[in-house]
């Protein structure tokens, strides 16, 4: 794959995002950079290329998109709402990767979703709206994957609440690494236009 981390990068940050976001699914876009710190996580751990992805929540199809280019040999991209769907649509062609790789969007509740893959990578909501929202992201991915790779606040009770849940689940945390994420200040009431707040970056993996 002759793509780098930083080309990457920059193509995922031009594609077209939410049209009208809605707060209550916590819909917004992961900026290029922090989406393609998370996808090389986990390319460079061999969790992509020639693997079957999930992208749970997958909005305008940023982590889909990303996948593919580098390889994936299927990826279901779930998303609860169908005018997300149509931009990851767009998005998919605007980035080249309709006819190469095999890019299966899917309109339903992450909850519903009940299909085994190798790799799950995804940026679900931060549960701000609605508490632990995250929650049901985690336990699907625990359920269906071997390897998760996720975002999330970068808040000690955020960390002890992932971490209990993943142990639960018999998943181990392999690496995590602090990022700065650029939020739209309108889901939060802030006066700010735009907010820098902490996300985690995490890769779980399925204890043998
Ligand atoms: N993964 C995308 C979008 C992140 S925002 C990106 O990285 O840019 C979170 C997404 O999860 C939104 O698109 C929202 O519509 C979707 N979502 C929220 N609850 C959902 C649910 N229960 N099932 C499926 N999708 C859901």
């Amino acid at each position: 794959m002759n793509i780098k981390k930083k080309h990457l990068a920059k193509m995922l940050s031009q594609l077209d995002r939410f049209e009208k976001p809605k707060a209550n699914l916590e819909q917004y876009v992961t900026p290029g950079d922090v989406a393609s710190e998370l996808l090389w996580m986990a390319y460079s751990s061999n969790n992509i290329e020639k693997k079957t992805v999930a992208d749970l929540g997958c909005g305008t199809g940023v982590m889909t998109i990303g996948s593919a280019l580098l390889g994936a040999r299927v990826v279901y991209g779930v998303e609860i709402d169908i005018k997300a769907l149509e931009t990851a649509r767009r998005n998919i062609k605007k980035a080249g990767v309709e006819k190469s790789r095999r890019i299966i969007l899917m309109h339903e509740d992450v909850k519903d979703f009940n299909k085994k893959v190798d790799t799950v990578i995804m940026n679900p909501p931060f549960g701000c709206q609605q508490e632990h929202a995250d929650r049901i992201f985690l336990s699907k991915s625990f359920e269906i994957g071997e390897n998760v790779f996720s975002i999330h606040l970068s808040k000690p009770e955020v960390r002890e609440f992932i971490e209990n849940l993943s142990k639960k689940n018999n998943f181990s945390t392999s690496y995590r690494d602090t990022k700065k994420f650029d939020l739209p200040a309108q889901f939060f009431f802030h006066k700010k236009k735009l907010d820098k707040i902490d996300v985690d970056l995490y890769w779980f993996k399925r204890v043998p």
